[in-house]
Parts: structure tokens; sequence; C-alpha cells
């Protein structure tokens, strides 16, 4: 079956999907920690190099903050 149309690419990420400071993508984890760290109610994000800025803690402390989360379950970090 040949389709009619041309396969789409991967949809636009949402706008929540970028950095609100320096703009780069932000993956779940850092979706996760930014809810964390910061308010879970939050709907706008940071990459883990604005996020450790903000807090004061390193990149390797708030991962392994994340680790920790993940570990006790948190669904943030599904
Ligand atoms: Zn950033």
């Amino acid at each position: 079956m040949t389709p009619m149309f041309k396969r789409p690419g991967p949809p636009p990420l949402p706008p929540s999907s970028y950095c609100t400071k320096c703009g780069a993508v932000v993956k779940n984890i850092e979706v996760g920690l930014t809810k964390k760290m910061i308010n879970r109610g939050i709907t706008e994000y940071m990459c883990l190099n604005c996020l450790s800025e903000f807090t004061g803690l390193s990149e390797e402390e708030l991962l392994k903050k994340a680790e920790q989360f993940k570990r006790m379950g948190c669904i943030l970090f599904n």
C-alpha cells in the first residue's frame, strides 16, 4: 500500500521543551529536575546548565538528585 502523502517528520517540540534561559532542547530528566527543584506546576523548563546556575548546584549534583528521585519512584522521572 502506497501512502497518499509524504510521511511527516517528527512533530515539532512544544515550546516547553526548550530551555527558557538559553533555548537549548530540554530532556525529560531536565524537565523532571526543573519541577523538583523549582516548582512542580512549572511549565517552563531549564536545561541542566541553566538549572545548575539557578540552583547553585553542580550538574553532577543535579544528576545525582535525579537518580535519587528516580530510585524513589518519582513519576516525574519515568
Ligand atoms: Zn539553558
